[in-house]
């Protein structure tokens, strides 16, 4: 437990002062990250969407708005059969339908810094961008706005319905 508790202190100094309170191995837990997707969100009368669809890592700190954009698209679908007890199957297939693709970019995307970046750190290795990545961010202007706007507004923007937006 002592050595444990160095290689905290030594990992983040700003957290020295508490590893004391880490009392036995017992209370340490590994997190087993999961990168994957189910390849049906629906039943009858249950809709799964971010993360309860498609488990998303921390590569690259997409997953949340991954998920706030699932919850915009199925609002916008479901909100007023829903309201009007004509929803059905149909509507909860439309919000997979609708996010599947920009999923399956977005976990590629991950795939992708898991194998450049985060595999050769793990193996003590130099981490290497992928080649024509490099390339492109130097001879592409627009390039560099590209992983932005990415994360911020994902490959497909989803817009809030408008009952849902505040009235000016
Ligand atoms: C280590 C790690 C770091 C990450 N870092 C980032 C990052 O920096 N940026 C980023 O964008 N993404 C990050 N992600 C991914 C991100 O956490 C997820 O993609 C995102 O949180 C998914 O949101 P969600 O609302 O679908 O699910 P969650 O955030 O998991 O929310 C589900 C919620 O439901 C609750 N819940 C579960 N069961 C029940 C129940 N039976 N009753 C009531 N409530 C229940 C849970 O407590 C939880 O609050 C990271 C992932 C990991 C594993």
């Amino acid at each position: 437990m002592e050595a444990f508790r160095a290689r905290v202190a030594r990992l983040r100094p700003d957290l020295a002062d508490r590893v004391d309170t880490i009392g036995s191995l017992d209370e340490l837990h590994l997190l087993d990250v999961k990168l994957n997707r189910l390849s049906r969100w629906h039943q009858p009368g249950l809709l799964l969407i971010g993360d309860a669809a498609h488990a998303m890592s921390p590569a690259g700190g997409v997953g949340i708005n991954l998920a706030v954009q699932d919850a915009v698209a199925a609002a916008r679908i479901i909100a007023s059969p829903l309201l009007s007890g004509t929803l059905d199957d149909g509507h909860l297939a439309a919000v997979q339908k609708r996010r599947w693709l920009p999923t399956v970019i977005v976990q590629t995307f991950q795939r992708l810094l898991h194998r450049a970046i985060f595999a050769r750190v793990m193996a003590g290795k130099q981490p290497k961008p992928p080649r024509i990545l490099v390339l492109m961010a130097r001879h592409v202007r627009a390039f560099p706005k590209l992983p932005a706007r990415m994360i911020a507004f994902g490959p497909r923007p989803e817009r809030a319905p408008d009952f849902a937006r505040r009235k000016p």
